[in-house]
């Protein structure tokens, strides 16, 4: 099985220590989160991990790092408020952190002199925050009238950015985070229907990542129309039951696994996520399923998220054996 992140990683931010980066710097050409984004995908490769991503890094907010660019959208203090009718970015928001990551991977081959077979299944995904999650996340202060006028106008508006990583990266799949949808509060057929209007036109896979609980939800998510679905299984027992009594609803669906625990602290018992990789497999197949972390691993201490995706990647690959 191939092997993958969710998204934030721990990771520190630096500031201009050479000659050159202090004149970049004082010209306003310095980027820091650049060299932050290569050590988290450094750290992804050398656990193992096949398709990395940059971390998510900007602003430590998933919802700012987008609004920030969503003409109709704005910041305010930490929160974001939508005052006018949510229209396209003028500019592309993630393709310049999706082609860092990606060049980290071939950085990285070259430093440690890796032959390119046993490279042959690393590459780079696109995260974005979806368009329920980014709405009901936000303050309405105008315009408005409800919420899923806003999540399918977001939509509409965002597509340019699904279509620009297509074409400007070389992303082989762009991951649609909604953590909303397991809260009860967001309406699912809205959210479905987003998701169609976000991906039009978008031929390479999309996928979405559901945190927490589906027990209520994954009926819904069992019909939108992507090609994998990212739970948590590891935290989550209930998960697996629900899911597993339900396979035939996700049979045309790639099951993201999440298969190691983000929400503690602490690295997880090998037998126990060697038994849960297992049933995976055994319940879903291995041509129908790609193992990650539960959710983003950034709160967790970076010794702990490190072995984390060493032992999902250790695990997976005694597979192979
Ligand atoms: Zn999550």
């Amino acid at each position: 099985m191939l092997t993958t992140v969710v998204g934030s990683f721990p990771h520190k931010l630096y500031s201009p220590s050479t000659f050159s980066e202090k004149i970049k710097n004082t010209l306003g050409q310095f980027d820091p989160y650049k060299k932050t984004i290569r050590d988290i995908v450094f750290d992804e490769l050398k656990a193992g991990v096949d398709i990395v991503a940059d971390g998510g890094v900007r602003e430590m907010n998933m919802i700012n790092y987008f609004s920030r660019y969503m003409p109709g959208m704005k910041i305010d203090g930490k929160t974001t408020v939508i005052k006018s009718k949510i229209l396209p970015p003028r500019t592309d928001i993630t393709i310049n952190d999706i082609n860092t990551a990606c060049d980290a991977i071939w950085e990285y081959k070259r430093l440690h002199n890796i032959p390119d077979e046993e490279f042959k299944n690393k590459a780079v995904k696109g995260v974005v925050t979806g368009p329920s999650t980014m709405v009901y996340s936000s303050m309405i202060e105008s315009f408005y009238k409800n919420k899923s006028d806003a999540v399918l106008d977001y939509a509409k508006a965002f597509n340019r950015e699904l279509l620009a990583i297509e074409k400007k990266t070389p992303a082989v799949y762009i991951q649609i985070d909604e953590p909303i949808l397991s809260t009860g509060i967001a309406d699912l057929d809205v959210a479905k229907e987003a998701i169609d209007i976000m991906t039009e036109g978008v031929k390479i896979p999309i996928a979405v990542h559901s945190c927490g609980s589906v027990k209520d939800t994954y009926r819904y998510l069992a019909k939108f129309n992507v090609d994998m679905l990212d739970f948590e299984f590891a935290g989550n027992h209930d998960n697996f039951v629900t899911i597993k009594h339900n396979k035939s609803k996700f049979k045309d669906k790639i099951i993201g696994f999440g298969c190691v625990d983000s929400a503690i602290d602490q690295v997880d018992d090998k037998y126990r996520t060697r038994e849960l990789m297992h049933k995976a497999v055994d319940v879903f197949g291995e041509d129908n399923l790609i193992f990650d972390p539960d959710c983003g691993l950034g709160k967790l201490s970076h010794d702990n998220a490190f072995r984390k995706l060493e032992l999902m990647c250790n695990l997976n690959n005694e597979f192979d054996d």
